[in-house]
């Protein structure tokens, strides 16, 4: 009766499959006809035994797995299968049966963190990976940073490497790995000290801007581009960073198991060496900003703080900071973790005014050398202009408290920025101007909370902008393959996440929305979610975005990796990121530190992207002054305009490079060596758009081999064994093809290659095995 589907399945009797399970994401199953069941006479026989009935042909065939040839194939792309269950498979069989942590797919290096230490790092292997083609070599983060190497002398054109992954993936160690790399092949004959420095800058940036968290220990609050320049002769003559969105907040507050920054750790724990005595520093337990991850979770095991100062202080010296200048940084430094002890508290009528517990400010006002009165004063009081009026006004309890933290992580934004800054300098090439650079980006993965706020809607908007670049990117690399194969003009199917990016950066987007609400006397998020259900949700609804049934301050974008419900509170001020201005003019006029007046300019410090720089000084008050010059300046300085700034540079940047891409997969959440956890694998390859690439890989022909390739290997199914030149080898699989796939949109004769859609060499196979 069904003599189609029949015929359907014996072709396929007996054959492999993926089925999906809770647990494994996809388990291998055979199928099987069972000849009681009559018509649905297809049955699933899984690999542990278990028998599903019966499968609802065709449609819901399950995917097929990929013939033995392909296992442990060292290309994803190069699957005949290209689905999720075959992406999945083959990276774990590589990962645990080979203990191989790095596959490609496509142009993409995927690279699972190993959480272990593996002997693949050595000099040795990157005098092996040196000068080869990444063709010839197995998949190493090495074999990326050689072709980033070679294509850039070769085509004395700029190159970027992209890492992405979530936090704790490997994307440093891998960014680390990379800098390596290049201080050994582009280290010049004559010992010169461009590479150290190049590499000290790592070990002082790790101090300022990692920290722990519960997902690493050593986990970079910022994003960050390093530009690696390059002379004439291939050696490394200098290099840049620019520095993306570091996490201020951390500053003042720490969840419960997490630290502060490194380096207020490495201080606490060394202040018994004589120069620090100064800075008259305690136990890290001692202050409010060290201590509120909780006491057990102030030591990192397998660190020691102290020792890890030395580092840091090693490497500024390497960098041509002196230790007078290092001092500097660490009085300051000391200084936010005694502002974060002065307690204040409310008093007057009605609490409406300000005490001050003056000890802890008058350790802060020495080292800085400021007026400890004036400071006293402008912590508890607030100037505001009414009717073009000055007033100076108490201001209550809460609000100084939150005065002083937004003080801390200003002075601390600051700090960064200067040491990028000052970093920079000793990093900037001498002798030469740089022939070509190789910039390396470590940056945040996609990154989807219980509950999601202003950092996790930046990071997310940044990889929206970095996977379209690669969308671009990939889909352009086909279009030139297919021209230079003279294929015929074949469309391929490419999803271009622009809406997505318009609905966040374009106009009346929500970045716009936020900074004219911030713009408003009486500006709410309340009325900002209001504005963005009415702009994106009635006048001219957007596909991506939403507003949740059961929220008014909260709204849904719709990823290209996910679904993320953002809530609203805490966008405003995260935005404005408004610090007083009077303590500022405070610091700007301290007596004993250059370095402290030099901090608070009004002219943001160097060329640095960091988006803790050049904040608005300007005080709540002046916001109330209506439009004009005032309120354009504030426009300015938000920090969504500031990063969709810095992004669209970023963007710029790397479309003038060649870009390679590095996506690092957490194999598992308990840090263990080679364990392998497959729902979080295909949670992150989504995310990063891994399985994306497949399925513009499959959208395609995902499969091509050059006429010899596929001659040798299908030799048995063509006829004309005795043939010898190109052309006749091409001719005999022009002329065999059509008999062994009857349809022709299946595959295509390009120049010097045959490509195929997915599945075909599955079928090829099969066809070559009944041959032998
Ligand atoms: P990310 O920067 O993505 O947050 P890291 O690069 O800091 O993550 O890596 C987190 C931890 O994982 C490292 O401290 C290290 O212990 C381990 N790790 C990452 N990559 C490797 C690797 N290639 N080999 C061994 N351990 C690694
Ligand atoms: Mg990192």
């Amino acid at each position: 009766m069904n003599s189609g589907v029949d015929f359907f399945f014996d072709s396929l009797f007996s054959t492999n499959v993926w089925v999906p399970d809770p647990e494994a994401v996809w388990v291998s199953a055979k199928l099987l006809k069972d000849y009681n069941l009559g018509d649905e006479n297809v049955v699933l026989q899984i690999s542990d035994g278990r028998v599903q009935y019966p499968v609802a042909p065709p449609s819901g065939l399950p995917p097929l797995a990929n013939p033995d040839i392909l296992e442990g194939e060292n290309d994803l792309t190069a699957l005949s299968f290209l689905h999720e269950p075959a992406v999945l498979h083959n990276l774990r069989v590589r990962f645990l049966d080979y203990s191989s942590i790095y596959t490609y797919c496509g142009i993409v290096l995927v690279a699972l963190n190993p959480y272990d230490q593996l002997p693949i790092y050595g000099e040795e292997v990157i005098d092996a990976y040196s000068g080869q083609d990444m063709a010839d070599m197995e998949p190493h983060i090495f074999s990326v940073a050689e072709e980033a190497y070679r294509t850039m002398t070769r085509e004395e054109k700029n190159q970027s490497i992209i890492i992405s992954g979530e936090s704790g993936a490997g994307k440093t160690v891998s960014a680390k790995f990379t800098m390596r790399y290049f201080a050994v092949v582009g280290g010049a004959a004559q010992q010169t000290s461009v590479e150290e420095r190049v590499l000290a800058s790592n070990p002082i940036m790790e101090s300022i801007g990692n920290a722990k968290t519960t997902r690493n220990d050593n986990s970079s609050r910022f994003g960050k581009y390093i530009e690696i320049g390059f002379g004439r002769k291939g050696d490394i003559i200098g290099a840049n960073m620019r520095t993306y969105l570091l996490e201020k907040s951390r500053v003042v507050f720490q969840a419960s198991q997490e630290r502060n920054y490194h380096i207020f750790y490495q201080l606490c724990a060394s202040r018994d060496l004589p120069e620090m005595r100064v800075l008259k520093l305690g136990g890290a337990e001692t202050f409010r900003y060290t201590n509120q991850g909780g006491e057990d979770s102030m030591q990192i095991p397998g660190t020691d703080d102290v020792v890890d100062l030395e580092r840091t202080r090693n490497a500024f010296t390497i960098l041509g900071v002196p230790p007078d200048q290092q001092m500097e940084l660490f009085r300051i430094l000391a200084a936010v973790l005694h502002l974060g002890n002065v307690n204040i508290q409310a008093s007057g009528r009605g609490g409406d005014r300000s005490y001050i517990d003056e000890r802890s400010l008058s350790v802060f006002s020495k080292l800085l050398g400021v007026e400890r009165t004036q400071m006293a004063h402008w912590l508890c009081h607030r100037r505001l202009t009414v009717g073009g009026e000055m007033l100076v006004k108490p201001m209550p309890g809460q609000q100084s408290l939150e005065a002083r933290d937004a003080l801390a992580k200003h002075v601390y934004g600051q700090l960064f920025t200067w040491t990028v800054t000052r970093l920079n300098s000793a990093l900037r090439a001498q002798s030469e101007k740089p022939k070509s650079f190789i910039g390396v980006l470590d940056i945040y993965g996609f990154e989807t909370f219980e509950r999601n706020s202003f950092e996790q809607f930046c990071i997310n908007y940044a990889n929206e902008k970095l996977q379209q670049q690669f969308n671009r990117h990939v889909f352009q690399l086909e279009q030139e393959e297919y021209v230079r194969e003279e294929l015929p003009w074949s469309r391929i199917e490419f999803s271009d996440n622009q809406p997505c990016i318009a609905l966040i950066e374009g106009q009346l987007g929500l970045l716009d929305l936020l900074d004219e609400e911030c713009r408003m006397p009486k500006g709410s998020e309340e009325s900002w979610a209001r504005k963005l259900y009415d702009q994106h949700q009635s006048n001219n609804p957007s596909p991506h975005f939403r507003k949740p049934r059961m929220s008014n301050t909260a709204f849904i974008i719709l990823h290209f990796a996910d679904m993320v419900q953002y809530e609203c509170d805490g966008f405003l001020d995260k935005n404005r990121d408004t610090v007083f201005e009077e303590p500022i003019n405070i610091l700007r006029a301290s007596q004993v530190s250059p370095l402290v007046s030099e901090l608070f300019q009004q002219k943001p410090v160097g060329g640095s992207l960091s988006l803790s720089e050049g904040k608005s000084s300007l005080p709540n008050g002046s916001l109330r002054s209506g439009p004009g010059m005032r309120a354009q300046r504030e426009h300015k300085l938000t920090v969504g305009f500031q990063f969709r700034q810095s992004l669209q540079l970023l963007m710029d940047t790397l479309n003038s490079t060649t870009p390679h891409y590095i996506r690092c997969i957490k194999p598992n959440d308990l840090k263990e060596p080679f364990m392998f956890d497959p729902k979080r694998a295909v949670q992150q390859l989504r995310a990063c758009g891994v399985l994306e690439t497949i399925r513009i890989s499959a959208a395609g022909y995902p499969s091509r081999w050059t006429y010899a390739e596929f001659f040798s290997r299908y030799r048995v199914l063509l006829r004309g064994g005795g043939v010898q030149t190109q052309e006749q080898i091409q001719a005999s699989c022009q002329r065999a093809l059509p008999e062994l796939i009857p349809d022709p949109e299946q595959y295509c004769f390009g120049k010097t290659k045959v490509f195929f859609r997915a599945g075909q060499v599955a079928l090829l196979e099969r066809l070559r095995a009944e041959r032998l």
